[in-house]
This record gives structure tokens, sequence and C-alpha cells, in this order.
């Protein structure tokens, strides 16, 4: 059995399953879409808990894929990832963001920061804070218009030093933000070591919040042991008016979720800077 290249014929054994057939498809279709520039990004605001201020927009990747439409992050980011690819996918993503900033200064629109979703691989397969020094300059975009995200996992990996790619993100001035809080194994030292701005609980726990007592008082932890720290609270996944309530009761500071907005092509999200207000 051969992977033959143009004009030769192919023959798949029995054993070679339909499913690994179609990941093979998957992914020579992931490596045309980066080469190819298919991604697009949409942006979901994160906002004060009490005002409705806008602070920030997450940026999240979606596959303009030319047969099946919009794909979303789920089904092709842990594939980008165990290929190899996902440094190549995390450059597009960074560069769409800056440039998009610079489109939007040039709009005259009231700014704020974007953050940017950081696999675990990147950071240890890749100069992460280089590659975003080299966005951040050619679009000139200051640092103080990003964020990054990343996973407890992150912090937790021993490839590579990562703590010191955190240490040059902050000097560069990006604010760091510990994404699904609560879903890893990060520890009170680690969080305290590694200068990180805010705490993202993952939304699980914000569906939680209305079973009563225990959910409540999870948050109300986190709330006050990020403050100690001097790190603020993002709840993720707000849906509902009675989440928010509570959310604001326990003194969490920002939010995010489907209640305040979805995602939005970046038209549309241009109008939410131009509004600033969300409530
Ligand atoms: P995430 O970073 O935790 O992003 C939040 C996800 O929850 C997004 O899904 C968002 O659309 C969804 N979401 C937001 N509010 C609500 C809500 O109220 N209810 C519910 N049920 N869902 C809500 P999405 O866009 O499908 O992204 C999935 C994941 O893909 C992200 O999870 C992130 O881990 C990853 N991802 C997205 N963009 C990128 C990227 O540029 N690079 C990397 N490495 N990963 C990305
Ligand atoms: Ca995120
Ligand atoms: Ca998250
Ligand atoms: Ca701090």
């Amino acid at each position: 059995v051969k992977a033959g290249g143009k004009g030769q014929y192919r023959f798949y054994q029995p054993a070679l399953s339909a499913s690994l057939v179609q990941r093979l498809a998957l992914e020579q279709a992931l490596r045309d879409a980066v080469d190819e520039d298919q991604f697009v990004l949409h942006y979901q605001p994160r906002v004060d808990a009490v005002t409705g201020e806008l602070r920030s927009m997450e940026a999240l990747v979606r596959w303009q894929h030319p047969l099946r439409g919009l794909v979303g992050p789920l089904e092709f980011i842990g594939v980008a990832e165990s290929m190899g690819l996902i440094e190549a996918l995390g450059c597009q993503v960074a560069d769409k963001v800056c440039r998009q900033l610079r489109a939007w200064q040039a709009d005259g629109l009231p700014l704020v920061p974007v953050s940017i979703n950081v696999s675990a691989r990147q950071f240890n397969h890749g100069d992460v804070p280089g590659m975003i020094a080299r966005c951040m300059s050619r679009h000139g975009v200051p640092a103080s218009l990003l964020e990054v995200e990343l996973t407890e996992s992150c912090m937790l990996a021993t490839d590579r030093p990562v703590a010191d790619e955190l240490t040059a993100l902050k000097a560069l001035g990006i604010k760091l933000l510990v994404d699904d809080f609560g879903t890893g194994y990060s520890s009170l030292s680690q969080l305290q070591q590694l200068d990180l701005d805010v705490l993202k609980v993952d939304r699980a726990f914000t569906a939680q919040l209305r079973n009563g007592r225990e959910g409540m008082a999870f948050f109300r932890a986190i709330v006050s042991m990020a403050h100690v720290l001097r790190m603020s609270v993002v709840a993720e996944g707000v849906e509902n008016a009675e989440e928010l309530a509570i959310l604001q009761d326990l003194g969490c500071d920002e939010v995010q979720g489907y209640y305040v907005s979805r995602p939005l092509p970046a038209a549309a999200a241009a109008r939410l800077l131009r509004a600033g207000s969300l409530f």
C-alpha cells in the first residue's frame, strides 16, 4: 500500500478503517486550510459583572470550510495540536487579532483588549512571546491591547520552562488569564508564582450555581482566593439572569456567556465596541 502522489492509484487495506481514512482526510484538509488561510475569528465580549461595561473580547477561531461552511474549533483544534499544526494556526490567529485591532482603531472605535487562546502545545514547541511580539510590531498594536488565555495544563507542562515564557509575556505587558479554571490541577503556589492576572472559572461551575449552596460556596471560595492573590475572576458560560444575579452577589468581577452575547463576527463585535456597555 502506498500513499501515492498525483496520478497514482491508492490501495487501502481493509484494515484501514473508515474512521482512519476520515481522519487522514481531515488532516489534509486542515493543512490546506492553514496554507490557504481559511480561518476566521469571532469575538465574544467579557463585561463587568455589575455595570455590564465591555472589558475585553475573546477571539475564538472558526474554520471557513469551502464545502461545509463554518466549522467550530472543537472539531479541529485537537487535531491541529496532534499534527503539530497548531503553531502555524496560532500564529495566524494572533496575526488576525492584531490586524483587526488596527482596523477597528482606523475606524475610530473605542478599543478594548482582545484575548487569544494559546494551547499548551504552542508553549512546548514554539516561542509564544516572540511570535506575539512580531505580530504586535507588524501591525503596530500595543501590548496593552492583548491578553493570553492559557489552561492550567500549560502551567504544569514540563517539556520546556513554560514559566519563562509566561514571564516574558508579562514583561511585554500582556495580561495572562487562566482558562477553564477548576478543571485542572494548578496549585495556589503556582498561581501566585506565575503572576497571573485573571481566573476564568469554567462554565461547569457557573452551571452549578443554581443548584444551591454547594455551587455557590465553591464560587465564593474561588473569588476570595483570587482576590487575596490580586487576581480578578471571570465566570464563563453565564446563560441567564439568575446566574448573573448570583455572581454579582458573590463578588465575581466579570462575566462572559450567551446571556451577555454569543461570539460574533468582527462587524457585529464592532457594534459592541461602539455601544461600550452591554447591560
Ligand atoms: P474556551 O476558550 O473555553 O472558549 C469558550 C467556549 O464556550 C467557546 O466555544 C464559546 O463559544 C463557548 N461559550 C461561550 N459562552 C457560552 C455559554 O454561555 N454557554 C455555552 N454552552 N457555551 C458558551 P468555541 O468557540 O466552540 O471554542 C471551543 C474551544 O476551542 C475554546 O474553549 C478553546 O479552548 C478552543 N479555541 C477557540 N479558539 C482557539 C484558538 O484560536 N486557539 C486555540 N489554541 N484554541 C482555541
Ligand atoms: Ca478561552
Ligand atoms: Ca474556557
Ligand atoms: Ca498579580
